[in-house]
């Protein structure tokens, strides 16, 4: 019986951009955080094997549409323009974004927004956040935002002097903040919701990912994650 239910078991494969703790990093060459065990768990209730592919927040769409991987976790925002392309599971977090400085910085958020070197991730809902409300609106030159593939690339340009600031969701600026010399200096209230996204139209799998988070919410399992990572 177990050797049947084993030959049945489908790997899924889950995209993620493991640069962002405590959700999604890497420790001793595995992945770790709080997306990765929730999507340990979601496995072992639906029976699935599980395969992670780390690559940068904005190829992840890409990929999921392009049958490289089968599920994105990834802190990934439930958004309206996302939403046509893939579809999410019910939300598992909310958030808003916050503003990073050095410690020791003295810039304000007035000064940052108008004329700040502003760092964001690609394609995040920090970049489209900053694109629409600062560049857009003429606030903010178009040269002072800054995108880029990683937040470690990011952090790095902070950390050097090469940017003033970064816009990225709050649970992981507040976790920078506690291991880096950097912090929250304003945060932006958009209450975003996380989702677990897969390939439209995908049903079967989508109602599995929906059922096992029901599961893990009433058991208690998604509370012990919880006081796990944060
Ligand atoms: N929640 C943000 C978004 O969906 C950032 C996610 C990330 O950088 N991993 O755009």
């Amino acid at each position: 019986i177990l050797l049947s239910a084993m030959t049945f078991s489908r790997t899924i494969t889950v995209g993620t951009s493991a640069d962002f703790p405590p959700f999604e990093y890497i420790e001793n060459g595995q992945f770790v955080g709080f997306d990765m065990d929730l999507m340990r768990e979601i496995a072992k209730i639906a029976g699935f094997d599980l395969k992670f592919v780390d690559m940068s927040f904005d190829s992840l769409i890409p990929a999921l549409r392009a049958g490289q991987v089968d599920v994105v976790a990834a802190a990934m925002t439930i958004t309206d323009e996302r939403k046509q392309v893939v579809d999410f599971s019910i939300p598992y977090w909310t958030a808003d974004q916050s503003v990073i400085v050095k410690s020791e910085s003295p810039l304000t958020i007035t000064v940052l927004f108008s004329k700040g070197k502003i760092g964001v991730q690609t394609g995040t809902t920090g970049d489209l956040w900053c694109t629409d409300n600062l560049v857009s609106t003429g606030m903010l030159p178009e040269k002072n935002l800054k995108r880029y593939d990683t937040f470690v690339l990011a952090l790095s340009d902070l950390l050097n002097g090469n940017i003033d600031a970064i816009v990225l969701d709050s649970p992981v600026a507040n976790r920078f903040a506690a291991t880096k010399p950097v912090r929250v200096v304003g945060i932006i209230t958009t209450g975003e919701q996380y989702g677990v996204a897969v390939r439209k139209g995908e049903k079967e799998l989508l109602e599995k990912i929906n059922n096992a988070i029901k599961v893990l919410n009433e058991s208690g399992k998604m509370s012990e994650l919880i006081d796990k990572y944060f």
